[in-house]
């Protein structure tokens, strides 16, 4: 998700307000992370829905350390996920951290890595380091920015709104709130170890290949890959929700499922929704993104707007979605790991999401 991922409109959500407000009642603190068994020693934590998106982070418990794919939006998350691992899993010090990609709710941990386990290294491709280093000021300084507006919105929806409707949005403005302040100081952490195309980890326990094969979601996805486990980690480049195309390579990013594709696997954990056990969903996020591309293209070539290919380019136009019930698996998905805006329906869902897609894909077809 990107930055703009943190806008207050999207956050309105039935779910989530009933979660609100059962938390407030029990006065229990919130929960930020489901963790899952996917494989032995192998681990999804499944992030929960929140104000401030977390990613999951995919945990590999080896011989003796642990390396951890991805740290989230802020450092309370990671404090809060070591916590529950100590916890729930094993006493073993983190080793490796892969930042998948460079987007802020999946890198903002790695400063409060670095305080739990000072000797773990930070991998990342080589352009994922260069965007974190080049644009990852100005990011945060966005997400800040964004995060101070969305504050007063909440703020004076908390003062009108009654019952679970005033819960949610209190709970909105306790944790921007906390989030700002957890951001005043923050100073980043670069990845200090880069791979141009695959790092093999032997550990007696399990490898672990870190693997770059191409651009996709960003110009650096990698995915991590546990050959003897059957375990692709695999960031934003595949996960349950539509594919966020911001920052993205549509034309190239299915290519690059595909040769992921060639590795032997058998469960994905994403970087948002839940762990998927069948290689089919690559296959359908592929054909959705070769299907928008195409027909984007096609609008732009016609010389039709973003807000004309909008009016064209639908759910109902596109058959990748309506195909193996893709769409009703990504909208379930979005409805349930992420607070999806004012009108959580499927359909709506649905409609929101192909229009962000379609403006993304026209600007990210001319990106270089
Ligand atoms: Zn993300």
């Amino acid at each position: 998700m990107g930055a703009t991922w943190t806008g207050a409109a999207l956050l309105d959500q039935s779910v989530f307000r009933a979660a609100a407000a059962r938390a407030q009642s029990t006065g229990a603190p919130t929960q930020l992370f489901d963790i899952e068994k996917v494989a032995e020693g192998v681990f999804a934590a499944i992030a929960r829905p929140a104000a401030l998106i977390n990613c999951n982070a995919a945990i590999f418990v080896r011989s003796t350390d642990l390396l951890v794919v991805d740290t989230h939006s802020k450092p309370s998350a990671v404090a809060a996920l070591v916590a529950q691992i100590k916890k729930d899993i094993t006493p073993k010090p983190v080793r490796y951290i892969v930042n998948s990609h460079f987007h802020w709710d999946h890198t903002q941990g790695n400063p409060t890595y670095k305080k739990f386990a000072p000797r773990a290294d930070i991998v990342a491709s080589v352009a994922t380091r260069r965007l974190l280093a080049d644009n990852g000021p100005q990011r945060l300084k966005e997400s800040v920015e964004q995060t101070q507006k969305s504050l007063e919105e909440m703020k004076a929806k908390a003062t009108s709104a009654s019952g679970s409707d005033k819960a949610y949005y209190q709970r909105m403005v306790a944790e921007m709130t906390a989030y700002l302040k957890e951001m005043q100081g923050y100073a980043p952490e670069l990845p200090n170890i880069t791979v141009d195309r695959t790092l093999v980890l032997q550990d007696p326990a399990h490898d672990l290949h870190i693997a770059f094969r191409g651009r996709a979601h960003t110009a650096g996805d990698v995915a991590v890959f546990c050959p003897q486990k059957r375990v692709l980690a695999t960031g934003d480049a595949l996960h349950g929700f539509l594919p966020y195309i911001a920052d993205a390579y549509p034309a190239e990013w299915p290519r690059t499922l595909y040769d992921w594709a060639q590795f032997e696997f058998q469960h994905v954990i994403g970087g948002h929704a839940a762990v998927q056990h069948s290689k089919d969903r690559l296959y359908h996020m592929a054909g959705y993104l070769e299907e928008i591309t195409d027909a984007v293209r096609k609008a732009k070539q016609a010389g039709r707007s973003v807000a004309q290919a909008q009016q064209t380019i639908t759910p109902a136009t596109l058959a990748s979605l309506n195909r193996n019930g893709y769409g009703d698996f990504v909208a379930a998905s979005i409805a349930r790991y992420y607070p999806p805006g004012p009108n959580p329906t499927p359909a709506g869902i649905l409609s929101e999401g192909v229009k962000t897609n379609v403006a993304h894909t026209y600007t990210a077809l001319d990106r270089a």
